[in-house]
């Protein structure tokens, strides 16, 4: 039986554990209820199983007995396991029941599908040429929990560090129902969080040469940073600064002490991004300092950008199409803005993180609600297909060796 028919057969106990995740979402690092739910499906089978110190991750190793004299090339399969802040609005009968909290990223059916593939793998065991690590990771909406996880060991899990990790995301628009797409090269953002204070001395509005006013500083530092984008970085390497809160006094005639804002910065190499971890803090005190003023400027760099290794972009995109035909498989022509902490795992070890398209039947993906919607919908037509591709990449990289 092919490993398509197979996920297929297993289809149906997917569903049912994506669908138990989806009712009792969780936020953030600990995720007892999850991991719970997980190690349940992992139960019986022949893997190594450890759990997390600092977070309820599972990490499960299966050894193939193929060449048990040596361990073989050892591959990482990654899913995220958290939900999300929302109040889900979808109605579907699975809904979930924690009020204000929604799988609304889908990684309720990433995990699902990476228990449906260590059941595939196992199951295939005694021909597999080699080990299979399976990384099922906590606190991907901003906690950094695959840094955690790499921090834990999840790489020396099978004693030798991987040749190759690859990650499933599902997206509830964009995408047709069953659709994969990858790219070299980048394929998501960097993110890096701006927090600027800029300190000057309150006073009466009607005279300012006796007060030290921030607010006319900061909005020059806001307009700056967009000119910083447009002058000192390639338009080929793209660069977005977005301000997204700016906050200062609070009546029209008395100049405030400070003023503060907040700002996300976007980039696609690393070099950007070291780049604006630099210029940016520079730009804000200098500015601070032509009006006599002082300014504090925190540059966070939070994820790195998420950079699919060029072979192994090249080699799930063939393992798409050789398994489920050449209109499933898309290359994609430009990175998507959003971020993701599996770039810590591709830092590490070459890889690639693939798109597989779940929008419901009867929804234009052009339109649909895009991940983190309170009606974000995600089919469960694609969990067989993504559990088949997760066991084909594992199966195909280790027989390359
Ligand atoms: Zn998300
Ligand atoms: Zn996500």
């Amino acid at each position: 039986m092919s490993v398509r028919d197979e996920a297929a057969r297993l289809a149906g106990e997917i569903a049912e554990l994506r669908h138990a995740i989806h009712r009792e979402p969780e936020i953030g690092l600990d995720l007892p209820k999850t991991q719970d739910k997980v190690l349940r499906a992992l139960d019986g089978l022949p893997l190594e199983i450890s759990t997390g110190r600092a977070l309820s991750s599972v990490t499960a190793v299966l050894r193939g007995s193929a060449h048990s004299r040596r361990p073989g090339p050892v591959v990482l399969l990654r899913g995220d396991m958290d939900a999300l802040p929302v109040t889900e609005e979808t109605g579907l009968p699975y809904a979930s029941t924690v009020p204000g909290v929604m799988h609304a990223c889908g990684h309720d059916l990433h995990t699902a599908m990476l228990a449906g593939a260590a059941r595939l793998l196992c199951a295939r065991r005694a021909g597999l040429p080699g080990t299979v690590i399976f990384m099922f990771q906590p606190g991907e909406e901003g906690q950094a929990g695959a840094r955690h996880m790499i921090r834990e060991g999840v790489l020396e899990a099978a004693g030798e560090r991987p040749v190759a990790a690859y990650a499933l995301h599902v997206t509830s628009n964009r995408l047709p129902c069953g659709v994969f797409s990858t790219r070299p090269g980048p394929i998501l953002a960097a993110a890096d969080q701006i927090t600027v204070t800029v300190h000057g001395r309150g006073g009466h509005a009607s005279q300012p040469h006796l007060a030290a006013d921030p607010i006319p500083a900061a909005c020059e530092m806001v307009l700056a940073l967009q000119t910083l984008v447009t002058r000192k970085f390639d338009v080929f390497d793209p660069v977005v600064i977005t301000v997204g809160s700016f906050q200062a006094g609070n009546t029209d005639n008395v100049i405030p002490d400070r003023a503060r804002f907040l700002a996300t910065a976007r980039s696609y190499s690393a070099s950007s991004q070291a780049r604006l971890a630099d210029s940016v803090p520079r730009l804000i005190t200098e500015i601070a300092r032509a009006h006599g003023l002082t300014a504090d400027a925190e540059y966070a760099t939070e994820y790195p950008v998420t950079v699919n290794d060029a072979a192994e972009a090249e080699f799930a995109l063939r393992t798409i199409t050789e398994t489920f035909g050449s209109e499933r498989g898309v290359r994609g022509e430009f990175p998507i803005p959003g971020a993701e902490d599996f770039s810590f795992v591709l830092d590490e070890v070459p890889g690639a993180f693939v798109f597989l398209g779940a929008v419901p039947p009867g929804t234009d993906a052009a339109t649909a609600p895009t991940n983190h919607s309170a009606v974000a919908a995600f089919d469960d037509a694609a969990l067989a297909e993504g559990t088949a591709l997760y066991a084909e990449l594992a199966l195909r990289r280790l027989a390359q060796g």
